[in-house]
């Protein structure tokens, strides 16, 4: 935690002298809660979230990458005001500022989750569907049985998918 603080403490510092203004200091909470979400920046609280499990997978990129990545969120918020959350000016925050890759997505390792595989079932067995296919199924996509050839259609039952990976 301490080195966490000190890295959100750092871009605050590097923000204010590109900025030549000062930003208040959020509250910074570090979470073991299961989540997808390496960190978030919750502007009206002034709060910071970062994942445990994630810093502790990967601390070195997590302060270069996932602590820069929020705090331009605020920094952003105090100065330009209600922009997009990605926009051009949190982008130039990052790169100008932090001088870090404007990315929005992380690499994270998400097995730790065990996210639930989805059921779904044809004519003749039940398959098991990630989630990534399970999405795709929600956004209009629609599979094939290989062997009875009929769409697969969705189960209720969602099963923890505990096979060890
Ligand atoms: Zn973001
Ligand atoms: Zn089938």
């Amino acid at each position: 935690m301490q080195q966490l603080t000190q890295q959100v403490e750092q871009c605050f510092r590097l923000a204010e002298s590109y900025f030549k203004q000062s930003f208040q200091r959020p509250e910074l909470v570090l979470s073991s809660r299961k989540s997808k979400v390496a960190g978030s920046a919750n502007l009206s609280q002034w709060r910071l979230r970062f994942n445990a499990h994630f810093y502790q997978q990967q601390p070195e990129h997590f302060l270069a990458q996932t602590v820069p990545h929020e705090v331009a969120h605020l920094v952003c918020h105090a100065v330009y005001g209600r922009v997009k959350p990605h926009g051009v000016e949190w982008q130039q925050i990052m790169q100008q500022v932090f001088n870090c890759p404007a990315t929005t997505t992380h690499s994270y390792s998400i097995e730790y989750l065990q996210l639930p595989s989805v059921e779904y079932y044809c004519a003749c067995q039940t398959h098991q569907l990630s989630i990534r296919r399970h999405n795709n199924v929600q956004r209009g996509a629609s599979y094939q049985c290989k062997r009875c050839k009929q769409q697969l259609r969705l189960c209720t039952i969602i099963n923890s998918d505990n096979s060890g990976r």
